[in-house]
């Protein structure tokens, strides 16, 4: 049992603005406990609290100032953390501070750079890593993701979350056993092997909780949410099993309710927020009092299922955000406050160990049998005469099944016959002697001459050199599979470079296959196949918009004139940058892995050549020259795919980047044009008009909300028109509002020497001739596009007439390149 206070740390965040001087100060040189120490200036601590205190000092384990790297928070706070979790403790990292103050940012990482990456994804890397390298234990992993809501809990993993509202997902709820232990139910577990699994499920919680959240809604600030990494472990032939939780917790902005100033709903809300965290304070104070025998754990579901980490069977660490700006000092003070009674609690950590009873049995029905046979063969009489035909063949296939089998705790079981004994080690060695079973035999026979010569120079024993071989029998199988990879990608780049000449859409179409629905493994393979490529990779990240696709389902759907706007808006979003910027980086990071692909494929042809030479004939000045070189070949060899391997975790993580800017840029645009929609309803009451007119409104059921709020305005454009006036009202209106003639600058004029009849009629004709479809769908399309161009006209007769450098432009070339890569 381990015995300790929860860890409390510190993180300063940058400042928006400029650094404010003297606003706070580190003391690190106290001996032992650093403290940071916030400096009120006068004109706030006059109005501070009811005390005019101008400094208050505060204590942590550690202090993280502004420019603390990701990297540095993992390698402190939470590999220790991870660490006691591979032992077999439970463990929670939570992060707590108002919002905007690096919560999210130190829990899963910024969405821009790989380095920015938070204590998840560092934690889920370090975690298998160290499975991988420990081979006397059979670990199994899973991962949950929970976001509790409004006392909701909902499972951020739940395949419906991309079709249904947060409402109407079913709702994660509490079961509590007699042993008064904590069961969540609707909360799915998803066992993850590797790391770029786990990854995934991060990435697919992160995009859901982006997709549930509106303006309404803004769960990003107001929920919990908590990243459990379940750990299990056995030894091999042990019937106990260990078990560990890592619970990482993102905590809602703990700003009280009394600065947000906002009425109605969302002050409920607000109240709510801080109802739970304050519930949570409640817990922790109960637990910093000696003697509380009631803890209100029961009060709110967060409380409930941190349970153990609070007070508990747990080592527990928090790390306190703060933002410690002039207008943000009140806040910073009751973060610190709240993390002082934190330090209190003392919690027991112990090692989760059970018995698996179906193991147990297992063991016990083996003990049985054994000591049935060896029971048999003190008393049986001796049987002498010879095993059948039958009988031998019989063996010998369980001998081969035997060898065969992976698992290290497999028995060869022949019962208390002697006979059969006898012949199984025969049997074995005859095998042994023709090296039917350690394969290549010359090679192995060149091992043991060597060895046998070489004495004196610590020669290489049989054992570990078989070790050696097998392990770069697999990395030749992982560089073939990689290699294979490559001349794929490279086909199809060729042929997409072929196609694209043809029909660019038919070939972003074909390129861009869905996932199989409800087959995330399928996903997962295609995601990895995404081989390192030269310059040519956008077939691959064409393969990739996949959780874009899954996510929205949008683009194939969109109308033209949707497409277009949709292009506009992403060229002047903010974000293009940053998916440009990654995809920039991604291109780097394919041709790095291919230049080292392509080393190590001629690191380990050397290997093999030099390996194929050393015979024993040759003299042993050549042959020890052979030797060190051979050994270096392998060192560079390893130093190559280490690095290879960590490539292709930084391509897969920005590669999740890049999808989820993407899914937040569709998100935003399908806001903005709902926005677009409803404003253009709104302004242009005529056409509201239009519904006496033309009652008879259909629109089929698939239509989205925002086509509908525009088919009562603008449907059956062709029929008003027939009866003159009607039309002319719509369109008139219309063209006030949304077509004042445009400024005409030398780059609109040159498009529309190349554009659509449609773009082409718009800015010649008149408005009122504009023939809307009678569709309401793509007349709500033509009308919103129309809008959208209009407002980029503008801007570029602006910018044009300032005769500065255009930056839609300058985007819209960023965005071109971005096209042109992406498929999108
Ligand atoms: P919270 O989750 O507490 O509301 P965020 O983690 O979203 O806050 O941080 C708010 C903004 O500040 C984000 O844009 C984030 O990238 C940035 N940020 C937070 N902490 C840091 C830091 N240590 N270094 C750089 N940027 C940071
Ligand atoms: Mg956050």
């Amino acid at each position: 049992m381990v015995k300790q206070t929860i860890q409390i740390f510190a993180r300063v965040k940058p400042p928006v603005r400029k650094h404010q001087q003297g606003i706070y100060s580190i003391d690190e040189d106290e001996k032992l406990i650093p403290s940071l120490e916030i400096i009120l200036p006068r004109d706030l601590a006059d109005g501070f609290v009811n005390n005019k205190r101008e400094s208050y000092k505060f204590k942590f384990q550690r202090i993280f100032d502004q420019d603390a790297k990701q990297e540095t928070i993992f390698e402190n706070i939470a590999k220790p953390v991870a660490g006691s979790v591979l032992e077999g403790y439970n463990g929670t990292i939570f992060a707590y501070g108002q919002t905007g103050s690096g919560k999210t940012f130190t829990i899963t990482g910024g969405a821009e750079r790989y380095s920015d990456r938070g204590i998840i994804p560092r934690t889920l890397s370090y975690i298998f890593e160290q499975l991988q390298k420990d081979s006397s234990k059979m670990y199994t992993t899973h991962i949950s993701y929970l976001e509790i809501y409004n006392e909701c809990g909902y499972d951020l993993l739940d395949p419906r979350h991309e079709a249904s509202s947060l409402e109407d997902l079913p709702k994660v709820t509490i079961l509590e056993d007699p042993d008064q232990n904590i069961h969540l139910k609707n909360l799915t577990l998803h066992q993850a092997t590797t790391e770029e699994e786990a990854l995934n499920l991060l990435f697919l919680g992160d995009t859901n909780r982006m997709i549930a959240e509106t303006p309404m809604n803004q769960a990003s600030t107001r929920s919990h949410c908590i990243f459990t990494i379940h750990l299990s472990s056995k030894e091999p032939g042990s019937a106990t099993v260990r078990h560990a939780k890592l619970h990482l917790v993102d905590l809602a902005g703990s700003e009280r309710v009394a600065k947000t100033g906002v009425g109605g709903h969302l002050l409920t809300e607000a109240k709510y927020i801080n109802l739970s965290l304050h519930y949570l304070e409640q817990v922790i104070i109960a637990l910093s009092e000696k003697h509380r025998s009631h803890i209100p754990y029961r009060n709110s579901m967060m409380t409930s299922v941190l349970r153990d980490s609070l007070g508990g069977n747990c080592m527990t660490t928090m790390i306190a955000t703060l933002s410690l700006e002039k207008r943000n000092l009140d806040e910073s003070i009751s973060t610190c406050r709240f993390a002082q009674r934190v330090a209190l609690i003392k919690n027991e950590a112990v090692l989760n160990e059970e018995i698996d009873p179906r193991l147990m049995i297992k063991r016990l029905q083996k003990e049985i049998q054994e000591l049935k046979d060896e029971l048999a063969m003190v008393t049986a009489e001796q049987r002498t005469e010879a095993l059948t035909e039958a009988e031998l063949l019989q063996l010998e296939k369980l001998i081969t099944s035997f060898l065969e089998d992976q698992d290290p705790e497999s028995r060869l079981e022949v019962g208390a016959d002697m006979r059969k004994v006898h012949h199984c080690f025969h049997h074995l060695k005859k095998l042994l002697n023709d090296k039917k079973i350690f394969g290549n035999n010359t090679v192995s026979n060149t091992v043991s001459s060597e060895s046998k010569d070489q004495d004196c120079q610590e020669p290489l024993k049989e054992e570990e050199y078989r070790k050696l071989r097998d392990i770069l029998k697999q990395r030749d199988n992982e560089i073939n599979i990689l290699v294979n990879m490559l001349k794929k990608e490279k086909k199809k780049a060729q042929e997409a470079l072929h196609l694209a000449g043809m029909d660019r859409r038919e070939f972003r179409h074909s390129q861009s296959p869905p996932f199989p629905p409800g087959n995330p493994e399928e996903g997962q393979r295609m995601r990895l196949s995404s081989a390192p490529s030269q310059a040519q990779d956008f077939s691959i990240l064409g393969n990739r918009s996949s959780l874009l696709h899954k996510k929205t389902g949008m683009r194939e759907e969109m109308s033209l004139g949707r497409q277009e706007a949709f292009e506009i808006f992403k060229r002047d979003h903010a974000d293009s940058v940053t998916i440009d910027d990654n995809k920039q980086i991604l291109k780097q990071r394919f041709s790095e892995a291919k230049a080292l692909g392509e080393s190590i494929n001629e690191a380990r042809s050397k290997i093999g050549i030099s390996e194929n030479m050393a015979v024993p004939l040759m003299p042993d000045q050549q042959e020890e020259k052979l030797r060190s070189q051979l050994e270096e070949e392998k060192r560079r060899y390893k130093t190559m795919f280490t690095r290879l391997k960590a490539l292709k975790v930084e391509i897969e993580h920005l590669q999740l980047l890049m999808d989820k800017a993407k899914v937040k840029l569709q998100k935003e645009f399908e806001v903005w044009w709902a926005e677009e929609a409803t404003n253009l309803q709104v302004k242009s009451p005529a056409v509201n008009s239009l519904d006496h007119t033309k009652p008879f409104l259909q629109t089929s059921d698939s239509q989205h909300e925002q086509s509908q709020l525009f088919s009562n305005k603008s449907s059956g454009g062709w029929e008003v028109q027939g009866q003159g006036t009607g039309r002319f009202d719509v369109c008139d209106v219309n063209a006030r509002k949304i077509l004042p003639s445009p400024c005409p600058s030398p780059h609109s004029q040159k498009q529309s020497s190349t554009s659509t009849p449609l773009e082409d009629s718009i800015p010649k004709r008149p408005m009122s001739s504009i023939p809307l479809t009678g569709d309401s769908q793509t007349d709500s399309d033509i009308l919103a596009f129309i809008k959208a161009r209009q407002s980029i006209l503008q801007k570029q007769c602006k910018f044009t007439s300032f005769g500065g450098s255009s930056r839609a432009t300058g985007h819209q070339h960023l965005w071109g390149a971005h096209s042109e890569v992406g498929g999108e």
